[in-house]
């Protein structure tokens, strides 16, 4: 279910609130990027909705102008990091697929190879 209260148990919506700090690359109304703590690669940016919803494709089904502006973002980001030429969107959805934060968000990388499949 989508929600734009900051809850205090949602790591991104802290985030978003300002309440725990984030090295910032892009903002607008209804995204952010910001720097994924633990980089898989010298480009790693979190893109995420400024509302609340555990995965994008959920969010795709209930707000599909926030799912949207996370996609625009994320082109915006390769753009602006210089990788548009060979870059990877990664969204994991489920603990299955190693998704550990449940707020919606595509990890934008880029600046080294890549091998598929992906592990
Ligand atoms: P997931 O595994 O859910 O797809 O991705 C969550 C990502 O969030 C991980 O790559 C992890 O490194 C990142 N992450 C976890 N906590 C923080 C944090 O406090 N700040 C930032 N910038 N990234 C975080
Ligand atoms: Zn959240």
């Amino acid at each position: 279910m989508t929600s734009t209260a900051a809850t205090s148990d949602c790591l991104f919506c802290r985030i978003v609130a300002g309440e725990v700090p984030a090295d910032k690359v892009a903002e607008n109304d209804d995204a952010l990027g910001f720097r994924d703590l633990n980089p898989q690669a010298p480009t790693h940016v979190l893109v995420i909705p400024k509302v609340h919803s555990p995965t994008l494709p959920e969010l795709a089904s209930e707000q599909p102008s926030a799912a949207l502006a996370v996609l625009v973002m994320a082109r915006e980001v390769a753009e602006a990091e210089g990788i548009v030429d060979g870059y990877r969107l990664a969204f994991n959805n489920g603990a299955g697929a190693q998704q550990t934060v449940f707020h919606a968000h595509v990890h934008v990388l880029g600046g080294r190879e890549f091998t598929w499949p992906p592990g």
